[in-house]
């Protein structure tokens, strides 16, 4: 009997070791951007078997001598960043047209050239994108745009995880023609990426200025039909105020509201023109907010009132657009951003600190994505997405407080490397999921076509 016992309690002790197979070592681990979160010590490591984190502690590069280990005698490891609203095939445009209103800079640059898009241009366009963002950190990435089937390529080839759907919207569209053939591709790639590992699709109507509210009501039903998110530009700017003002009678968030759409499905991109009482009745419908500071600041659209939703426990999300508006997906940018306009917007330099800020890029991301319980911090059971950053650097000594120096002295290209889903994406600065050099090279030609684009 207790032979038995004796060789079961074996057995499962056997299966209970878990087949390790990576091990990232450093010197400072923030688990989350809470401060009893952060550790430093000499080896400090986390392991991964298969996609998952199993176990966190010193020098498990000993206890697991058969995984492969990276290790940097000053790394600092950390959860890998959440964009939560990008256009990434945008990349195509940046720089293209800078320094205009928005509605301008839309309808007279961007809109005319995105109708001669191709899926070849925004297949490569996207790539190049996921290679700057693999570069600086970001592990996850929340993206609307056209042809999604050829955004959903590339990033399925980049290991990136990805939330992405085809925007939606009244008029023509380069890609799928006619609208009805719209819902249709959305349903075509829905079925596509059933069960992928990686990828989410959503439903993406572009905002209430360019979709009619039975468009906005349709697209709401699709996405709860497939359980999914309902991803919008919302209140970006006084003209989408003053367009819905015209049309509608109301402002955008109580357009929505009106129709029925407010729920915990809207991540809404940008909630700049906001009252007191749409936030409050953002909150209580639970909607949540992709805050994009540096496209705010750049298109001059407006400062969003962050730390007051925070206080009201709306879930924010950080993003950078399209980097045509910003011009770069480069979240450390994006951190450092967001802490410095909410403090002089309110002249008060303790709103946004950086714990808050870094919270919004990780967890906040991952709660606005509902995978808060995979991704956004390192805990032993979630998904392996983690990035680790060289610290012994001029501009990161001395280290008082590892979580400061990732707001307001990091950068992107302090990133050494990526790990998404247990997958090693970039080492030593060398991505190895996509060819970078062949698709700058391949960038560059393209930016030839878009020039001439009239
Ligand atoms: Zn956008």
């Amino acid at each position: 009997m207790s032979q038995i016992s004796q060789m079961g309690q074996t057995a499962r002790n056997v299966t209970d070791i878990p087949d390790v197979t990576l091990i990232l070592s450093g010197r400072y681990l923030i688990a989350s951007s809470r401060s009893r979160d952060v550790q430093e010590q000499e080896n400090i490591s986390v392991a991964v078997a298969s996609d998952r984190i199993v176990e966190i502690g010193p020098n498990l590069a000993d206890k697991y001598p058969q995984a492969k280990c990276i290790s940097h005698a000053h790394g600092l490891i950390m959860p890998g960043l959440i964009n939560t609203h990008t256009h990434a095939a945008m990349a195509c445009f940046r720089g293209l047209a800078d320094d205009l209103p928005l509605m301008e800079w839309l309808q007279e640059h961007i809109f005319p050239r995105e109708a001669q898009l191709t899926a070849e241009i925004v297949y490569q366009s996207t790539l190049l994108s996921l290679c700057e963002m693999i570069k600086s950190g970001t592990t996850s990435f929340n993206d609307m745009y056209l042809f999604a089937k050829d955004v959903a390529r590339a990033a399925h080839a980049s290991g990136m995880r990805a939330w992405l759907g085809e925007v939606v919207y009244d008029f023509p569209s380069p890609n799928y023609g006619e609208l009805e053939n719209g819902l249709r591709y959305t349903e075509e790639l829905f079925d596509l990426y059933a069960g992928h590992e990686l990828i989410t699709v959503t439903v993406n109507p572009h905002s209430v200025y360019t979709c009619s509210p039975a468009l906005l009501e349709r697209l709401a039903a699709q996405a709860e039909e497939r359980d999914t998110l309902y991803h919008i530009h919302l209140a970006e700017n006084q003209d989408e105020v003053n367009t819905c003002m015209e049309r509608y009678n109301c402002s955008p968030v109580q357009h929505l509201e009106n129709l029925g759409l407010l729920n915990k499905r809207v991540v809404a991109a940008h909630g700049v023109m906001l009252t007191e009482e749409e936030a409050f009745l953002l909150a209580r419908q639970k909607v949540k907010i992709a805050h994009c500071p540096e496209s705010n600041m750049k298109l001059a659209s407006g400062v969003a009132p962050v730390p007051a939703m925070l206080k009201q426990g709306i879930t924010v999300g950080l993003g950078t657009d399209g980097c045509a508006s910003n011009n770069d997906v480069d979240m450390f940018g994006e951190m450092n951003s967001a802490a410095k306009m909410h403090k002089v917007m309110q002249m008060d330099p303790t709103v946004m600190h950086a714990a808050e800020t870094l919270h919004v890029a990780t967890q906040g991301g991952a709660t606005l994505l509902g995978a808060e319980k995979e991704i956004g911090m390192l805990a032993v059971g979630k998904k392996a997405d983690l990035i680790m950053l060289d610290m012994d650097q001029p501009h990161l000594t001395p280290v008082y407080n590892p979580i400061s120096h990732l707001v307001y002295a990091a950068g992107g290209g302090d990133v050494i490397h990526s790990v998404i889903n247990g997958q090693v994406v970039m080492q030593d600065r060398q991505i190895i999921t996509l060819d970078e050099k062949a698709i700058i090279a391949k960038m560059k030609e393209i930016g030839e076509r878009v020039r001439n684009m009239k």
